[in-house]
This record gives structure tokens, sequence and C-alpha cells, in this order.
């Protein structure tokens, strides 16, 4: 639970929160962005290092190319403009993992700017801002726990040094932490579709520093802002930013005034800490990286790249619910990672009918998974299994209530389709008009009362009577030939 400050709802619905949010990407590529140490995640500490990531001095950098053609791929995919000229440039600052003393980052020419991702707010689609995308390298990392020694001192691991990094700048266009979530959860399909970063939050590939500020609603200038680092779930940053848009709104309406810092979230008491005054992008010494030439990405190399660009999420659902007539909650469940939304193609041009596939996803998997309380990921059934399901009940070998029933089975026992299928013995609707006939002919003895209704000109009773047979043969007999044998022997 987060325990947010107690504030009237009036005095909340006085303001209007700001949010801006700074995500850091690392990207897959198999080296560090200035040498060729491996990127790999794991690795014994300081084993992935040289004088060029440790900072020795003389060492130089030299730029990781596919690094430069993630980071354009990525900037395309989220609508920016990608500047032919960029400069790397120093941000100067002390810590123990950055053993330079300084990062190599973009400053005032970034790769890339001026883009937008839209999000669903509360039913409507809105765009968010993407100011800038631009590449920098990652630093080391503390280890404060883990060694007998620990209790009194820190260990450094210099493997993350040098790993290759995106920084993407929201505009402040965000208003509620749901906003932020929904900018977050968008963000991270898009450059898991683009396939250039993991978006590991546990291993930190995906990194959020949120922004925010109050303003009383209608004002035009911002309040004053605060900003909380390194959360590492979004429904951690959407209670983070929750408590800290109650603590402003506190501090406001008590007569205090916020002050700019950086605040660290708590999550097992929902609560934020001042951890440092904010400093200002002066206080870096910013200036160009004179060990590197300025980065350009020219039209044809840029050209080359965004016909790596695969078919983007949003535009995917779309045509989806075109190409299958799914609904659109649909599309999005199956479009939720670009691997899930290939197997569905997959199996539904493969199948007999594609637009059966499409309807048992929706109408026999989905409401299961929700049952179960397990994303599709996790599905007992396959999408090849739900293919040679539809692809059953289309030839007329299984009929929709043993397919119900197989699906059943299949998650009881946890297991695909085809071995649901296997296992109990191949089963098929019955097209044996004799055992049918038999069953008929009891049941019309046994409702005569029906029988009359029937032949009274109440035709609806047939439908009762196909129940009972269905019933009897439980749920084995083809429904067609149950309604052709019934109308011949009720006329
Ligand atoms: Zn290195």
């Amino acid at each position: 639970m987060v325990a947010t400050p107690e504030i009237p709802v009036a005095a909340r619905s006085k303001y209007e929160p700001v949010i801006g949010l700074e995500v850091h990407v690392q990207l897959l590529t198999a080296t560090k962005i200035f040498c060729s140490c491996s990127t790999r995640f794991g690795a014994p500490p300081n084993t992935n290092v040289c004088p060029v990531c440790l900072g020795l001095p003389g060492a130089l950098p030299v730029l990781n190319r596919k690094a430069v053609e993630f980071a354009v791929l990525a900037a395309t995919a989220l609508n920016c403009r990608i500047n032919e000229t960029s400069i790397f440039a120093r941000k100067n600052y002390f810590y123990p993992d950055l053993p330079k003393g300084y990062q190599i980052s973009q400053y005032d020419r970034p790769l890339a700017e001026h883009g937008w991702i839209e999000i669903a707010a509360g039913g409507v689609k809105k765009k968010i801002g993407i100011t800038r995308v631009h590449l920098e390298e990652d630093a080391g990392k503390s280890l404060h726990e883990g060694f007998p020694d620990s209790g009194e001192k820190t260990a450094i691991d210099l493997n993350r040094s040098g790993v290759p990094l995106i920084e993407i700048v929201s505009e402040p266009d965000l208003a509620s932490p749901n906003e932020a979530h929904e900018y977050l959860t968008r963000l991270k399909e898009i450059i898991l579709y683009t396939a250039v970063s993991d978006c590991n939050m546990e291993e930190g590939s995906l990194r959020c520093d949120a922004n925010v500020s109050v303003r009383p609603r209608g004002q035009k200038e911002f309040g004053t802002k605060t900003e909380i680092k390194n959360v590492n779930s979004f429904r951690f940053i959407s209670q983070a930013l929750e408590y800290e848009i109650d603590r402003h709104i506190g501090v406001i309406e008590s007569g205090g005034k916020i002050t700019q810092e950086t605040r660290l979230f708590n999550s097992t008491e929902g609560k934020t800490y001042g951890m440092r005054s904010k400093e200002q992008a002066h206080d870096y010494r910013y200036f160009p990286e004179p060990d590197l030439l300025p980065l350009v990405v020219d039209e044809k190399w840029k050209a080359e790249i965004s016909q790596q660009l695969p078919e983007l999420p949003e535009a995917r659902r779309q045509r989806l619910v075109r190409d299958y007539a799914i609904t659109e909650y649909d599309a999005g469940v199956l479009t939720a990672s670009k691997s899930l939304a290939d197997q569905f193609e997959a199996a539904a041009r493969t199948a007999k009918s594609p637009k059966r596939v499409a309807n048992l996803v929706q109408s026999e998997l989905m409401g299961r998974l929700k049952a179960k309380g397990v994303e599709i990921e996790q599905s007992p059934i396959s999408m090849k299994g739900v293919a040679m399901s539809a692809d059953l009940v289309e030839a007329g070998a299984i009929s929709g209530k043993m397919l119900k029933d197989l699906y059943d089975l299949a998650f009881t026992r946890n297991k695909d389709f085809p071995t649901v299928y296997e296992e109990e013995g191949r089963p098929e609707q019955s097209h044996d008009t004799s055992a049918l006939e038999k069953i008929i002919t009891e049941i019309i003895a046994a409702n005569p009362k029906q029988v009359e209704q029937y032949r009274s000109g109440k035709k609806t009773v047939l439908g009762f009577f196909v129940g009972q047979v269905m019933k009897a043969s439980k749920g084995q007999a083809n429904p067609q030939l149950v309604n052709e044998l019934l109308a011949k022997k009720l006329n």
C-alpha cells in the first residue's frame, strides 16, 4: 500500500500534476560502446574490462557502429528526427563507479529530437512528446553487500562501465501516475519490437527517473519539480508519483515551498525521501568530448537503418483487428510481444480458417487465461495448439463442446492441446447414425409432452431435443447430424 499523506479531496482537485520521464535503455550490442569488451550480464565482477572502460590514462574510445544503429532504430520508432550531426560530450562528476571522472554522453546536440508516442489516457488517445534520444555510456556498479567484509567496505564492479545506453527524455506531457504508467508500457513495447534492448528491469536494462511538479489548475508556469531516481518497476513508479504529488500539494497547501531535489522511493514504506539537492546542468561542466569525432548519420545510412524497422505495435494492432475481425482488446493482448503476435499470425495463416483461430483465442483461450490469472505467454495451450483445435472443428472431427472439454483438460493438466488430444485417445464426434438414432428414439419416448408441442407447431422445442441428445451422447454427437435425424423422427 502507498502511504500517502492525508490530503482533502478538494485541495487535491485544485492542483494539476506535471510529469516528465527519463528512461535509460541498455542496447543489446555484443560489445561496449567505446571498446570491444563484452556486455554480457552476470559475468564475474571486473572480468569484462579493458584500459578504455577502466578509464586508464591514455586509453582512447572508439565508437561502436552497432550502438549507433540501434539508437537510430529506436529513435525512428519513437518518431524522432535524427540529427545528421550529433556531438559526444563529457559529463563531469565524481562517483566511485566512474573511474574516468566523467561520463561520455551527448548534451546540446543529441542524436535525435522531437519525437512522440501515443498513449490511451482515460479512453482517449494522447500524444506524449519525446524531447530527445541520446547515446551514452553506462557507469559501473557499487556493491554494498554479498562480500564477507561488506559491513565495512563497498566493492566496485566495472563490467557495466561503458555498456551502451540510450536515454529517452519525454516532454512534461504526462498529467497523472496512470498516464506515466501507460507511457512506460507503450515505450517498452515499442523498444521490444525494435529488438534493440531486452528492457529487462531486474537486470537494469531499463531504468526510469521521474520528474514531477504540481501547479494550480489553469496556471501556465510549472511548479518546482523534484526528481525520483532509480525506481525498478512501473508499478513502483506510479506509487512513487502518487506519493510525491500528494506530498507537493500538502507542502504547498500548508504554506510551505517545494525544494528542487532528487529523491529516492522506498517501496516497502511507499514513501520518497530526499537524497540530495538537485544538480543543475552547469554543475556537470559539459564540454565536447575531444577524443571522439562528431557523429554523422547521413541520409543513406539513416535509410538503411529505417529499413530494419518492423511493423510497430500500434500499426499491428490495427491490422489484426482488420484482418482477423478480432476486438481491439484482444489485438492488444496478442500484440503484447512481437513473438506472441508472430506466433498468432503464423498459426492463423497455416490453419484452415484464420478467422476460427482468432475466434478461439477470443472465445475460449482469453477467458480461461483470465480465470487462471496467467498471462498469455504462460498459456498451457500454444498458438499452434489453438490452430490444431481450430482445424479439428473445421473438419467436423470434434464438436465445439468437445473442444471446450479438451481446453478445460489442457488447463487442468497444464499441457498443450495436441498432448491432451493424444492423451484422450484422439476423440471424435460421433457420426454413427445407428447409435444416435437409438438415443433419439429413447428421448422421444421419454418426452411425449414436448413431442406433442412440436407436432402442434411449436418448432422451437427442437432445441430442447437437440440439447437432450447432445447431453446423452456426452457432447460427442455432431450437432448438425442430430438436427437432421431429430427432424426426420419427429415429423
Ligand atoms: Zn573495455
